[in-house]
């Protein structure tokens, strides 16, 4: 059991919220009950996450994508109000980290995707205007692009879309979860010594196509909210630990 401004103050900084210029706020979104002692993490604070945590008597729900997204209507109505109505009326806390937990160097999204598909994670490549979200490692051994098709879909439990850049194998990738395809050009233009033979991310658009075969570099959408399971994950599991709370990740599967 924590006191709930413990919980969110050591997070804060933990994340380094600050630092971050993001789309929607960092931390406490919805404040409920003062003592937690029951998280359940998940991606999304959809609707569905929301009844799990109720049903589960949890105190606190600890998400990536939360509410408030900058340019959405501000009214509570519809959809907004009947996910508030669950928080408020559970007294259930909503606190969401979205930027400073793609980026943290340890319980990040880009980090834990990183490690889970068995890349030497080497840091981030610093490109114009990415905030640090953008990573770069390599495999043990050079592989073609169906073969790390295969597995991504073995470790992400979902089959990637891949757009083929010709038929170099690959060994160094790039990559950064949630939806950055329009990252996809800076990075397939990088140079030596840091060019890349692929790029991940979890969405597509139109244009990744046509940059993919223009610069021979591959392309793979693995999923948006299969790419950003495991910054939550590993850090609810590190705040449960920390605070010795009782917790569980909880999976609303997610098509895109
Ligand atoms: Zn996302």
């Amino acid at each position: 059991m924590i006191d709930l401004h413990t919980l969110v103050a050591y997070t804060d900084a933990l994340l380094e919220c600050g630092r971050f210029d993001d789309y929607a706020p960092n931390g406490l979104q919805v404040e409920g009950r003062h003592q937690v002692r029951r998280l359940v993490a998940g991606v999304t604070a959809c609707q569905r996450l929301l009844e799990v945590a109720r049903a589960q008597e949890a105190d606190a729900v600890l998400v990536h994508h939360g509410y408030f997204w900058r340019n959405e209507s501000p009214r509570v109505v519809g959809m907004k109000r009947r996910r508030l109505a669950i928080l408020l009326e559970a007294q259930l806390n909503l606190l969401a980290y979205h930027l400073p937990l793609d980026a943290h160097p340890r319980w990040g999204n880009n980090v834990q995707l990183g490690r889970r598909l068995g890349l030497r994670v080497l840091g981030t490549l610093d490109l114009p205007g990415t905030q640090g979200l953008v990573w770069h490692g390599e495999l043990p051994q050079s592989m073609t692009a169906e073969e790390f098709g295969r597995l991504v879909a073995e470790r992400l439990d979902r089959r990637p879309l891949l757009v083929a850049g010709g038929l170099s194998p690959i060994r160094r990738l790039a990559w950064c979860t949630g939806g950055a395809p329009h990252y996809f050009q800076a990075v397939a233009e990088v140079g030596a010594p840091i060019a890349v033979d692929a790029y991940l991310t979890g969405e597509a658009s139109e244009p990744v196509t046509h940059v993919a075969r223009e610069t021979g570099v591959h392309f793979f959408a693995a999923g948006h909210h299969a790419t950003e399971r495991y910054g939550v994950h590993a850090l609810a599991a590190h705040l449960a630990e920390h605070f010795s709370l009782e917790w569980t990740y909880v999976e609303v599967d997610n098509e895109v």
